[in-house]
């Protein structure tokens, strides 16, 4: 398969960066195409702004969404987005490493989803979630953070790390349409001693021989939504109550 790494690390020698090399590493060895994209290292634009289009439709108001669907179409979205969208339409699985930054990812890879996400190829009208503009894809975060593994368990100070993330997760991920893998993440990176931060690098070169096991998280269907993205079971309960 393709494989697209994201990866936002402000230090080549970080070990985030450690990680996305063993990811490119791992991934060949098995036989996969990789692409990098190291988002710090091509100094990437993450300003979503007027100057990204090369034509306008509507030169007087931005609707930024509208603007990306008219110039993808029309071969005129900036040269910088239209290189990353082509590598996001051709990739099987994309990958985004990186260190968590306030319970998020940094500013910088928000800025690519932001500009390379594009509206009418990636999603756009009711193309989400199963319908999505990324069906058939999966994609997966896999990143780094200060805090403990046990500050982010059911009962943690900080609550489920995957509800923490759920922006990336359900809003952005499984909304576009990928099928989206459970995250790797390598806790308390900062603070361990060296040698338990090579047995992360060594269980996710094994997770990322497994991920074909590995259970996808569960969105909603459309098809249990009306037309106006009213739940079924609920229209159809109030209109017996009338
Ligand atoms: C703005 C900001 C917001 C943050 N928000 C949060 C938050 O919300 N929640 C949270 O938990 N944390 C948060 N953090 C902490 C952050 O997530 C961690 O500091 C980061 O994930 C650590 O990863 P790193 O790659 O930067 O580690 P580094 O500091 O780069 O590396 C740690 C150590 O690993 C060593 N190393 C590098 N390569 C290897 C290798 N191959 N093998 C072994 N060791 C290696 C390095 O030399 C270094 O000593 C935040 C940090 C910042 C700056």
């Amino acid at each position: 398969m393709k494989v697209l790494i994201v990866h936002a690390h402000p230090e080549p020698q970080s070990f985030t960066t450690s990680m996305q090399h063993c990811a490119v590493r791992t991934l060949e060895a098995q036989g996969h195409e990789v692409m990098v994209s190291d988002l710090y290292a091509m100094n990437w634009n993450p300003v979503a702004s007027a100057a990204d289009f090369g034509m306008r439709r509507n030169a007087d108001y931005l609707v930024y969404a509208l603007e990306q669907r008219e110039n993808v179409s029309a071969d005129a979205i900036a040269p910088d987005i239209a290189a990353e969208l082509e590598k996001l339409l051709a990739c099987d699985l994309v990958i985004f490493s990186f260190p968590l930054f306030w319970c998020s990812v940094p500013a910088i890879m928000k800025g690519w989803i932001d500009r390379v996400m594009v509206s009418g190829k990636v999603y756009g009208g009711v193309r989400f979630y199963d319908r999505g503009g990324m069906r058939g894809k999966r994609a997966m975060l896999a990143y780094t953070c200060g805090g403990r593994d046990f500050m982010f368990g059911p009962n943690g100070v900080h609550g489920e790390m995957d509800l923490m993330l759920r922006h990336m997760l359900r809003g952005t991920l499984g909304y576009a349409g990928f099928e989206v893998l459970p995250s790797f993440v390598g806790y308390h990176v900062p603070y361990l001693p060296n040698e338990e931060r090579v047995a992360i690098l060594a269980r996710y070169a094994d997770y990322l021989t497994k991920l074909d096991q590995l259970q996808p998280l569960a969105f909603p269907t459309l098809d249990d939504f009306d037309t106006e993205m009213r739940p079924r079971a609920r229209v159809e309960q109030l209109s017996e109550q009338d």
